[in-house]
């Protein structure tokens, strides 16, 4: 499907500050795939749940997979609604005033009904898509899951078919006056950085760390982060 379509619908419109609201496949996968963790909320006899977990999109679906006694997979087996958020924070928007105090961010919220992959092929794409989401090609460098581990786990498929982006970006937005007050203002770039690998106690001597581990990044907003 064409990158550019848009997958607004009246319930993922953005109300406040419409502006900031963005519903092309593009930019709202761009946020999905660079996220690490998404958050999985669905309601349970009336009573909302919001559940973090990782992620992986291929192509116009997202995947997400648990233990097969987690509640939540459970219940969402069933085919009950489900909203995906996502949350990136590129800075902190530290304006003049306390109430215009803000942050640069970009978000997705995504609406649906999961269902549960059956389909084994399906399954262990998915699979390989969530372990190569968090570090890529690394599946080619482990063990694959093998048939029990498989089965021990449910894989749940929302298809990314109603959604919406959300993007601030710039610096503080003040009230005129306050301009002219003797404070700093501005914005503090933030972003996900790794540290240094550290070796598994009980790794082979000499196993080499691998380029993909040793040059790892996530993408970063262009326009706060260098
Ligand atoms: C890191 C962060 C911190 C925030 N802090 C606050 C806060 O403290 N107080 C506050 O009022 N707002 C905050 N927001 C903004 C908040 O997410 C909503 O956008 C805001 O509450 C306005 O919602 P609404 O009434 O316009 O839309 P709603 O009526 O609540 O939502 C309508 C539809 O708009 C879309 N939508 C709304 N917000 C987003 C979003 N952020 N990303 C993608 N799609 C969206 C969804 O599809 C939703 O179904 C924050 C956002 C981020 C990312």
């Amino acid at each position: 499907m064409d990158s550019s379509t848009s997958i607004q619908t009246p319930r993922t419109t953005v109300g406040r500050l419409r502006e900031r609201g963005r519903y092309d496949r593009e930019s709202i996968n761009a946020i999905i795939d660079e996220a690490l963790i998404c958050h999985v909320g669905f309601s349970v006899d009336g009573q909302p749940y919001v559940i973090p977990m990782t992620h992986a999109r291929v192509d116009d679906r997202l995947y997400v997979h648990g233990s097969n006694s987690s509640r939540m997979l459970k219940n969402m087996k069933a085919g009950v609604p489900v909203c995906v958020t996502i949350t990136l924070i590129d800075g902190l928007v530290l304006a003049r005033s306390a109430f215009h105090h803000s942050m640069n961010y970009r978000s997705a919220v995504i609406l649906g009904m999961a269902r549960e992959v059956s389909d084994e092929h399906e399954k262990r794409a998915a699979f390989e898509a969530l372990v190569n989401h968090v570090v890529p090609g690394r599946t080619a460098d482990v063990r694959a899951a093998d048939a029990q581990e498989l089965r021990a786990t449910t894989v749940l498929c929302l298809p990314i078919s109603e959604a919406s982006a959300k993007v601030r970006q710039g610096p503080p937005v003040d009230a005129e006056e306050d301009y002219a007050l003797n404070c700093w203002a501005g914005v503090l770039p933030l972003q996900l950085q790794p540290g240094r690998p550290i070796d598994d106690p009980r790794l082979e001597v000499g196993t080499p760390v691998p380029p993909a581990v040793l040059t790892y990044r996530r993408q970063g907003s262009p326009s706060d982060i260098d």
